[in-house]
């Protein structure tokens, strides 16, 4: 194997400990700002970002082996630099989407707050009793089926729905 690259090679797996730290460092940073609860659409966002960034960092990686390769020998420090940025972000995607999973159950169906299981059409938590999120469109469209067909046994107005129709046949 080239020398450079061996080298190289080996300048990652030092620096593997040390990057360590600095990751969970990041983490930290981001999940203080978290903790000012971030929008779903906001960690989209973020996500979104951060893969980008992560995707650059590659490449600008890749262009360093390239290089050394090329005959252009990398900076240890230079290379070290590179590899703690790609694990802060890293750290960082990780805890964004961490953030999200704990977001989106909300809309499947799963209290927000205990994380048990929500029957379709529930408003509270049958465990705890905390307010469940509102449904998404799509799903409510389903719900409103669903509760047109159970109405009849459970409906308290039964003298409204006379009046209602005998008022649709009224020119
Ligand atoms: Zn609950």
């Amino acid at each position: 194997m080239n020398d450079k690259i061996q080298e190289m090679l080996d300048t990652i797996q030092r620096t593997a400990v040390q990057a360590g730290d600095v990751a969970s460092d990041a983490a930290y940073g981001v999940g203080k700002k978290a903790a000012q609860l971030l929008s779903t659409a906001k960690l989209n966002i973020r996500v979104c970002e951060c893969k980008a960034d992560i995707a650059a960092a590659f490449r600008e990686l890749g262009e360093m082996l390239y290089a050394t390769h090329a005959g252009s020998p990398t900076d240890s420090d230079d290379l070290l630099h590179k590899l703690e940025n790609i694990d802060a972000l890293k750290a960082q995607l990780n805890t964004l989407n961490a953030q999200l999973n704990r977001q989106t159950p909300a809309d499947a169906h799963t209290c927000p707050i205990c994380g048990s299981a929500a029957k379709e059409g529930d408003q509270f938590c049958r465990e705890c009793g905390s307010p469940l999120a509102p449904k998404t469109e799509e799903t409510s469209a389903e719900g409103q089926t669903a509760s047109a067909e159970a109405q009849p046994q459970s409906a308290p107005a039964d003298e409204e729905q006379p009046t209602a129709t005998s008022e649709d046949f009224v020119d």
